[in-house]
């Protein structure tokens, strides 16, 4: 019984490393996934950045076109004023031709300040488009990473998965069942060690005739209060075989 007892010890350390193990298994791609939503907002960023930049173009061509409109208005009100004998019609054209200068002077400085709007949001892409550039470079290598990570794990995984199925065959069927069962129910912990007659799982004390009898090793033996599977261990034994291993 004592190896059985013993052997069960070494399977649930085995089953907190598979499922530690397991843990990492599915936290590799979790992390990466985090990595990649955070380059897709600086991308959506980078995409209203890239509007607001052709937004800005538009004006700005709108502006030119009204400009070249008004050149042009100006060009023919000029010759207009070679052909006018009358004064007053004169001086009239000659006042359009006052005002649409001014007008055009207004929108040459929108144009102005469109361009200037349009050069500081240049920069700025610019400058989030390289950032972005170093943080994608920086996430293939830390996926390279995860993932290899992950392939180590899954590769420990399978390895330790058939290590605790070797031990499980040495198991008897009925007291494996309980473990199972028992591991469901307590969280993980389903053998748990007796130490100066406290239960580790439920820090419960032990009643003296049962830890009197625990300490014999001959059977099987459950904790009063939590059910687990409880073991004693002869600690001068226990550090002998660890210092001999
Ligand atoms: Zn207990």
């Amino acid at each position: 019984m004592i190896k059985q007892i013993e052997m069960l010890v070494k399977i649930q350390e085995k089953d907190q490393a598979l499922d530690q193990l397991k843990g990492q298994i599915l936290a590799g791609p979790e992390r990466i996934k985090e990595s990649q939503e955070e380059i897709e907002r600086v991308e959506q960023d980078l995409e209203s950045d890239k509007n607001r930049i052709q937004e800005c173009r538009k004006v700005q061509r709108e502006y030119e076109s009204a400009v070249e409109d008004c050149a042009e208005r100006i060009r023919k009100s000029k010759a207009r004023l070679l052909t006018i004998k009358n004064n007053k019609e004169y001086q009239a054209v000659l006042k359009e031709i006052e005002g649409t200068e001014g007008a055009n002077a207004e929108k040459e400085d929108e144009i102005l300040a469109c361009m200037e709007e349009l050069e500081s949001l240049k920069q700025a892409f610019q400058d989030k488009q390289n950032s972005l550039l170093a943080v994608k470079a920086r996430f293939e290598q830390e996926a390279k990473a995860i993932q290899a990570e992950v392939r180590q794990a899954q590769d420990a995984f399978s390895e330790q998965e058939k290590q605790r199925g070797n031990m499980a065959k040495t198991i008897d069927a009925k007291i494996l069942a309980r473990y199972e069962l028992l591991k469901t129910g307590g969280g993980g912990l389903a053998v748990a060690l007796v130490e100066n007659a406290t239960c580790s799982g439920c820090h419960m004390s032990i009643p003296p005739q049962m830890y009197n009898e625990l300490q014999r090793r001959d059977s099987l033996r459950f904790c009063p209060n939590c059910e687990r599977i409880i073991y004693w261990k002869n600690r001068d034994v226990a550090e002998e075989k660890h210092v001999s291993e």
